[in-house]
């Protein structure tokens, strides 16, 4: 009984903390030495583009993979703090670094006190299927394809209402909880699921224990998508989908209350805001 309030006063505190958060974000191009970076300089963010004159980058020592054409994508974590470093390898042998600063922002945390102490371990049994699936997923993870799908203009993988927004996170009783790191779209069991962008699949599990119906598509360079609680997957491991091909349906599998999307994006372990990556970033409804 106790559970079930919580969960309809969750659900039903949504719309209005979404609301109070709704922001509005502009894509900054900033010029470093010869090139010229577009993109959301901020936690959670994404810089997608493109150089000719590049050899090689690196963005706090870690390498940041570059295409045929010079093609590069990386992010920002929900919790990155100042600056980062940028390096840049010119292909006439020159180097230089620039600091790049990551703009705070504010997201929607719920402290919520005074509820009676709930067990949230998964009984035993269940220990080691999540183990063996958190290692499948591990895998997929550690992939990474040298195409350039994440190069194009996104689309949006379905329709609906947006009920969760990424970096948003509940405070029970003082005990932070996991930040919620998708972007969810709510609507009907069975609506179509397409792919916001091309790639190739990683993963297509039908039942794992958290998430349900689960595909990991990488769009390359590090960049993926995950998609959770569909209904049915319609791909399969290694399958190259294109840009809106429909790869499943909207569903409720997992450990969830209620039919939605939750789409995700990486950037290696990098956790970024989905909606970026979208041609506007405003956190609003899809349609
Ligand atoms: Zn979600």
């Amino acid at each position: 009984m106790r559970l079930s309030v919580l969960l309809a006063f969750l659900f039903l505190s949504l719309p209005a903390a979404e609301a109070q958060h709704a922001q509005h974000f502009t894509a900054q191009t900033k010029k470093l030495g010869a090139i010229k970076l577009n993109g959301y300089f901020v936690q959670g963010g994404v810089v997608v583009g493109r150089s000719g004159k590049l050899k090689a980058m690196t963005l706090d020592g870690r390498e940041v993979p570059l295409g045929p054409k010079g093609e590069y994508v990386f992010g920002f974590s929900r919790d990155e703090k100042g600056s980062q470093v940028l390096t840049l390898v010119y292909k006439d042998g020159k180097f230089e670094s620039h600091s790049l600063e990551i703009a705070p922002r504010s997201y929607d945390i719920q402290r919520i006190e005074g509820l009676p102490p709930k067990q949230v371990t998964p009984p035993p049994e269940v220990l080691a299927r999540i183990k063996r699936e958190n290692a499948k997923i591990g895998k997929a993870r550690r992939q990474r394809g040298d195409w350039q799908d994440f190069a194009g203009i996104w689309i949006w993988p379905a329709h609906g209402r947006i009920s969760g927004v990424y970096g948003s996170q509940r405070i029970l009783n003082g005990q932070p909880r996991r930040p919620h790191f998708g972007v969810d779209i709510a609507n009907s069991t069975g609506t179509p699921v397409v792919a916001p962008a091309g790639g190739v699949v990683r993963l297509a599990e039908e039942d794992l224990y958290y998430s349900g119906g689960t595909i990991i598509i990488d769009h390359g360079q590090g960049l993926q998508s995950t998609f959770l609680h569909m209904a049915s997957v319609e791909v399969a491991p290694n399958q190259r989908v294109e840009q809106g091909e429909r790869i499943g349906s909207i569903g409720a599998t997992g450990r969830v209350t209620g039919a939605h999307l939750d789409w995700r994006v990486n950037w290696f372990a990098r956790r970024i805001d989905a909606q970026f990556l979208l041609p506007r970033a405003i956190i609003a409804s899809p349609q």
